[in-house]
């Protein structure tokens, strides 16, 4: 009762004013077969609004629009302008942050605090992008003889690029950010589960961005996503998503010779060792768990843990996931919403499901909240299995969930071997009060990222990505600006 009011009026209160079509050479528009879909609000069920269902004739009209301004006005303004207008679109975001934050949080059912913190997030990392291209250049090299030789970043051109639904804004800046600064234009399709924040962005940049400069196609991944990565005009593809469809993306790219930055999935281990502080190791365990309910791709959802600290470990973590107070996203004081849609929902209980078959103990959550109010969302207790062992389907798959795995060792070795013995590698989590160890076991995780005593937010300019089958390249960083441009080599006689 109660809640379905809270969100009707929320949802009245976040659409009013907008009009949802594809941002397509600097205007709204319908898909051109007219057709659309709808996203909808996890909490209750509800439709939030009808979206374009964009198809490959808007993809081709999207690409020519960012080929022509590539070719025309934004290539023509210089780097102090560009990034300037990029911080002004930022600044616009920034102005709109309610907005953009509640619907957010309406569209994946994150809480409305966090999402509004995702905004601020989104806008940072495009004013560090504005902020960096200025000094991403090449460099003179010395040869033999009387010769000048350097080299120049040079931006590719349309720059095809594709978001998933965990962190719709938030990872579209990661995208749009470096490409833009550095002289690209873009063509980007949103994840068809939460495109809205996307499309909205992309209305706040008009009178900012020269039109064609940012283009937003919604649409589904066969439908819109194929063809963008499809087509022989776009000439750089970043994907982040799940691995089997990094896989299929990276299979269209190879056609064009076109090269791609991949974020894929991970199942990240976090080793805690005898001497860890408890505390500590609880906190990053139940943050790197249940955060976003789970629905992160660097969660540490494997614990590797000491047999000698286990039952301690296991105490205190219990109590922190009791303390994860999961509710009403709009309510002050929720830390976990539901899932973010009906598939997601299906595909965590199958493999709570699983567990259990497979032998492990559930030992808290496994099922849906105990509350009327929560009935009508996707949602799901923070659930803890005992008793995995690595070779578990629940220990290697991603169920991109608030469900841990814990795993005992008894030795070093026997750790790291467990750690790296995945498909993953994206991240590790090491807990230790021994500054040597956490060294060594930095060295030793096969993973592009790996956090000691804690569950990190994302920095600026801290480069993020994945070994193994967890992706390709970097984001966030400063060489984030490499995989947008190309190197020419100027060879000149003096
Ligand atoms: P997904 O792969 O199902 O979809 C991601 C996007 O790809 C969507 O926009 C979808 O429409 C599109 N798509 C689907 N099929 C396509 C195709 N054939 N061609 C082109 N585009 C296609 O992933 P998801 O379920 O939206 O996201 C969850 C996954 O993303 C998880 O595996 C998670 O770990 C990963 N992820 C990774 C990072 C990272 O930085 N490494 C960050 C967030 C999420």
């Amino acid at each position: 009762g109660e809640i379905r009011q809270r969100h009707r009026r929320a949802i009245d209160e976040a659409t009013a004013e907008i009009t949802f079509g594809a941002w397509i050479d600097g205007e709204t528009r319908s898909a051109s077969t007219g057709e659309t879909f709808r996203t909808t609000d996890p909490v209750i069920d509800e439709t939030i609004a009808e979206v374009p269902r964009c198809t490959s004739e808007d993809i081709e009209t999207a690409v020519d629009a960012a080929q022509s301004s590539f070719k025309g006005e934004w290539s023509d303004l210089g780097v102090t302008e560009r990034s300037a207008l990029l911080n002004e679109w930022a600044d616009e975001l920034s102005a709109h942050r309610d907005t953009l934050g509640l619907l957010e949080s309406l569209d994946t059912g994150k809480p409305l605090e966090y999402a509004k913190e995702e905004i601020d997030g989104a806008v940072a990392f495009l004013s560090y992008y504005a902020d960096i291209a200025r000094s991403h250049g090449g460099k003179q090299i010395p040869v033999d003889g009387d010769s000048l030789v350097y080299t120049q970043r040079e931006p590719y051109g349309v720059c095809g690029q594709i978001t998933p639904w965990n962190f719709p804004l938030y990872l579209l800046s990661w995208k749009v950010g470096p490409a833009l600064a550095t002289g690209n234009t873009v063509v980007i399709k949103p994840a068809e589960l939460t495109p809205l924040t996307a499309l909205y962005a992309a209305q706040l940049s008009e009178g900012i961005l020269p039109d064609g400069v940012l283009n937003v196609v919604p649409g589904y991944g066969e439908e819109a996503g194929a063809p963008l990565t499809e087509h022989e005009d776009v000439r750089k593809l970043a994907f982040t998503g799940e691995d089997l469809t990094g896989e299929t993306i990276m299979k269209a790219a190879a056609a064009n010779i076109t090269p791609v930055t991949l974020e894929l999935g991970g199942k990240s281990p976090m080793i805690v060792f005898p001497d860890a502080d408890v505390e500590t190791a609880a906190e990053a365990a139940a943050d790197g768990i249940f955060y976003n309910t789970g629905q992160a791709c660097d969660a540490a959802s494997r614990i590797l843990l000491h047999e000698d600290i286990k039952e301690e470990f296991t105490e205190a973590f219990l109590d922190h996931a009791a303390d994860y107070t999961v509710g009403d996203p709009l309510e002050e004081g929720t830390m976990m919403g539901p899932l973010a849609h009906q598939g997601q929902y299906e595909k965590v209980t199958d493999y709570i499901e699983l567990g259990t078959e497979e032998g492990a103990t559930v030992l808290t959550g496994g099922s849906a909240p105990d509350d009327p109010d929560l009935e009508d969302g996707w949602f799901i207790e923070p659930t803890i299995f005992d008793d995995v062992s690595n070779d578990m389907r629940i220990a290697q798959e991603e169920i991109f969930g608030p469900v841990e795995c814990l795993l005992t060792f008894s030795d070093y070795d026997e750790a790291i071997e467990m750690a790296n013995d995945i498909e993953y590698g994206l991240a590790g989590y090491v807990i230790t009060e021994n500054a040597s160890l956490a060294h060594q076991a930095a060295s030793d995780i096969e993973a592009g990222l790996i956090a000691v005593n804690k569950y990190p937010g994302d920095d600026l300019g801290v480069p993020f990505g994945g070994y193994k089958r967890s992706g390709i390249g970097r984001e966030c960083a400063e060489e984030t600006l490499d995989h947008y441009t190309q190197t020419k080599t100027v060879n000149m006689r003096l």
